[in-house]
């Protein structure tokens, strides 16, 4: 099956945005085991949109075009099709319909531009959109089934999910379908894991196909398995799983946070956190998962000595000999998270984080965490690299798997401590 995408938008061509409604579209169209053959972007130009439609339908069975389904002037991809297609632009009373319930909902009239969006290639078939007010369209286009999709990517993503995944799913129904089994790690690059995968799985059967994805904080390795090989992939999924026991925070569709919630739930533990360098960003991440008030209680933001001492009672005396970025703080700082949370776990992080405020003692990037319960509590400092931003990324990542770690009653040293621990 010959799928092709075209993303349009002068904004993409400008580098204003950045293109992430390819990786979302090809993330759907590999839950049903399709693969895109080719991807095309062009800015918002009439005459260059015609003449991609009209190329790349003679070659794909599919197209998918991204963007312009808006209500201003630069949004061409309706004219286009219909040019394309020989067909004229004519009111779509459906999407018309569409368009009146979507302006009704948020008591705004109906102006021109708006209903400009309910003018389409008049063979054109309506692709529902559940969230926005462009309505996706489609048609078949010297036999390639073309599917216009907005660029929103909210509305993109609806779209996907409600509308197009399906028809496709129809249309490729004989097609064998594609099982993704996902890993996500954390202290480990892709080119350690890939090696250690190597030694241990030197080949994969027919149908089983290893990827990766390197992201900040996690990296994820998956395995692309055709359902024919389900039954193969399985003891080799088990096996990627011991070979990576020492770097697995997640697995499936769940992230750092989002399993670390659950664990900590399921043991009916509760967890709270004071930030000094991260700012929240450590709150932020857990909250940011639904049902997080199972297991987070509290995160003091504590960015000054005087509401660390205020909000938290680290001593003034221990702050002004040592200074805020020091295991005596950071240990106090955790005690009066447990004290005045009544979380069973906590965790502490304060740190230089840059590109100003180093010393030759204190230099940009050293961070000092601590945690763990009432009973015990742990303290280490880090030495992280790079930017602020991913200095507080990492800060973020290591405090929460500590806190996974230390509810899994897990007391050795994380392998990644060899490389950030000092
Ligand atoms: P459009 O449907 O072309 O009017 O696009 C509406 C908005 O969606 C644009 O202003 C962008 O902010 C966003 N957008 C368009 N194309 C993409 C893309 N390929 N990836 C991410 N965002 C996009
Ligand atoms: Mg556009």
């Amino acid at each position: 099956m010959h799928i092709q995408l075209l993303m349009t938008g002068s904004e993409l061509m400008r580098g204003t945005t950045t293109d992430t409604n390819s990786v979302r579209i090809a993330d759907a169209l590999a839950t049903l085991g399709l693969a895109i053959q080719r991807k095309v972007t062009i800015g918002d130009d009439l005459a260059l949109l015609v003449r991609e439609l009209q190329a790349i339908s003679r070659e794909a069975d599919v197209l998918i075009v991204n963007g312009g389904l808006g209500p201003t002037s630069d949004d061409l991809t309706a004219d286009a099709l219909a040019q394309a297609a020989g067909d004229t632009l004519a009111e779509n009373a459906d999407a018309l319909a569409h368009l009146q319930q979507w302006c009704g909902e948020r008591k705004i009239a109906l102006n021109a531009a708006n209903r400009k969006q309910a003018m389409l290639p008049s063979t054109a078939f309506l692709v529902p959109n559940p969230v926005g007010s462009a309505v996706g369209f489609g048609l078949r286009l010297n036999n390639c089934l073309v599917l216009c999709t907005p660029g929103v990517p909210r509305e993109l993503e609806g779209i996907l999910a409600d509308s197009i995944v399906p028809q496709l799913a129809r249309e490729f129904a004989g097609c064998e379908q594609q099982i993704i089994l996902r890993l996500h790690l954390f202290g480990i690059g892709e080119s350690q894991a890939q090696d250690m995968i190597d030694k241990a799985i030197p080949a994969w059967p027919d149908g089983v196909v290893l990827g990766f994805r390197a992201g900040m904080p996690t990296v994820e390795v998956k395995l692309l398995v055709r359902k024919s090989a389900a039954a193969a992939a399985q003891p080799l999924f088990a096996q990627l799983k011991t070979i990576l026991a020492d770097y697995i925070v997640a697995e499936g569709e769940q992230n750092l946070q989002a399993a670390l919630l659950d664990l900590l739930a399921a043991q009916g533990k509760t967890l709270a956190c004071a930030e000094s360098c991260t700012g929240g960003l450590i709150s932020s991440m857990l909250t940011e998962i639904p049902g997080s008030s199972r297991a987070f209680t509290a995160g003091f933001i504590t960015y000054s000595n005087a509401m660390k001492s205020g909000m938290l009672g680290v001593s003034e005396q221990t702050l002004a000999d040592h200074g805020a970025v020091s295991e005596p703080v950071v240990r106090e700082m955790v005690c009066g998270a447990l004290a005045r949370s009544e979380a069973d776990i906590a965790v502490a992080v304060s740190g230089v984080a840059g590109p100003d405020g180093g010393t030759a003692d204190k230099p940009v990037g050293t961070v000092w965490l601590a945690w763990g319960t009432s009973a015990h509590i742990h303290a280490r400092r880090f030495q992280l690299g790079g930017p602020r931003k991913r200095c507080q990324q990492l800060t973020a990542a290591i405090a929460l798997d500590l806190v996974r770690r230390t509810a899994l009653g897990d007391d050795q040293e994380p392998p990644y401590f060899a490389r950030w621990a000092v």
